[in-house]
């Protein structure tokens, strides 16, 4: 096994901003293919900073986070039943 989600999701942020070192994003890119959880997380950041770069009204990065925490909380407590 590799490595967990949330291993993945604390590198989302540099890889949505394409700062990421090339292999990690692969390595990424290769986990949210098939980890509906992550490539949720991803989508809603990429939304958010879309957002953000639009010049919209958005969300302050903490309330961002723990809102996206609590969607994934939410999502894994239905998977693994945690
Ligand atoms: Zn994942």
């Amino acid at each position: 096994m590799g490595r967990k989600c949330l291993d993945y999701i604390k590198e989302l942020n540099d890889y949505i901003d394409g700062d990421l070192d090339p292999a990690l994003c692969e390595e990424i890119e290769k986990h949210i293919g098939h980890c509906e959880n992550c490539r949720i997380m991803v989508d809603t950041m990429k939304q958010s900073v879309k957002l953000c770069r639009e010049g919209r009204p958005v969300e302050l990065p903490k309330s961002l986070e723990s809102k996206l925490n609590n969607l994934l909380k939410d999502r894994w407590q239905i998977k693994f039943g945690k």
